[in-house]
């Protein structure tokens, strides 16, 4: 057996710990990452890149995106309190850690995975299960809970010295800052960031789009986190610029692709259609337009544009009822 390692690393404490621990003990690592469309992270902000090379090792990433929209619309082992569905999500990074494996040359991988943490993926029968059915029992080393799991294959060989991991369980943080302190860990990111398929909100606007638009698209999804969306009937969608910015996102998205309605004479929201146009929407459209913008008393000139290139102004006089807005607002 190599003491060479594959670490899961999310860029959060756990993992940071995880792969410090191992790395003090001179075990040679790789971390991974994988990434996808739900890991709510700020433009720039890439904590497991910083991570890594807080503590001086290589990172791979895997972008996972349309698997990870499989699971998010069929996951095997079920969804977590919204449409997290951590225990397929862990089993597809130790499907990529085992990969990894084989390429690097490492003979097991480490997890910063602490028993009881998660109300889902943290059991131990799913650690358990998680580890058998990636075919890796044995070797899916968890330093934080080492002592209150059997010892895994490194451990029995003395590749890693047991005693010098951790007995930790439940959802307690404090340890594992202080240890964090002593060891010189800054890189790590807050909880606060995380996964959108956690955020009931976000979870609100996904299961509309899950219902409503089969099979979910990378692009769709993306669109959910911009602009005000409203569900006109279960074939349309509108998505309303709520500043510039997100008009600039939505022109890009939906621009020459889809039918698409602007201010022509005054400042406002963009909006984008997904699925059908209609006479109606059209007119729906312009009456969002009016009641988000700074339209003229002489009245609001709105812009369509369809996927053809054709372009036409209308004018519309008067704002959507509030009540008819928010019945359709998602
Ligand atoms: S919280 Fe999100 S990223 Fe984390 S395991 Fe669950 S689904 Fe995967």
């Amino acid at each position: 057996m190599e003491k060479r390692a594959v670490v899961l690393i999310s860029g959060g404490l756990d993992s940071a710990l995880a792969a410090k621990i191992l790395h003090d003990q001179g075990v040679e690592l790789i971390g991974l990452h994988l990434l996808h469309p739900f890991l709510a992270l700020a433009p720039g902000n890439f904590p497991a890149r910083e991570v890594c090379r807080e503590i001086g090792i290589p990172l791979r990433i895997a972008y996972r995106g349309k698997e990870m929209l499989r699971l998010v619309e069929n996951p095997r082992f079920g969804h977590g309190a919204n449409l997290n569905p951590c225990i397929d999500c862990r089993l597809l990074e130790f499907r990529e850690a085992k990969a990894l494996m084989a390429e690097f040359r490492a003979s097991f991988i480490v997890s910063g995975e602490v028993l009881g943490q998660r109300p889902m993926s943290q059991r131990r029968e799913t650690l358990f299960l998680m580890d058998r059915e990636a075919g890796l029992p044995g070797l899916v080393l968890r330093p934080l809970s080492a002592h209150r799991l059997p010892p895994t294959l490194p451990e029995k060989e003395g590749i890693v010295e047991r005693e010098k991991l951790y007995p930790w369980s439940g959802r307690e943080r404090k340890r594992q800052l202080g240890l964090a302190r002593e060891l010189g860990l800054q890189a790590f990111s807050s909880p606060a960031g995380g996964c959108l398929l956690t955020d009931p909100n976000f979870c609100v606007r996904l299961s509309d789009l899950r219902e409503n638009s089969k099979p979910l698209e990378l692009g769709e999804v993306k669109l959910l986190r911009r602009g005000r969306h409203f569900r006109i009937n279960p074939e349309t969608k509108l998505i309303v610029g709520r500043n510039h910015q997100e008009n600039m996102i939505l022109r890009a998205y939906g621009l020459n692709r889809r039918p698409y309605y602007l201010p022509d004479n005054f400042p406002g929201p963009e909006i984008c259609v997904r699925g059908k146009n209609s006479p109606e929407i059209r007119e729906l459209a312009g009456m969002i337009i009016y009641r988000y913008g700074k339209p003229p008393e002489a009245g609001a000139e709105i812009r369509e544009i369809l996927p053809s290139g054709e372009e036409k102004v209308f004018t519309v006089t008067q704002t959507i009822e509030e009540d008819k807005l928010e019945r359709m607002r998602i």
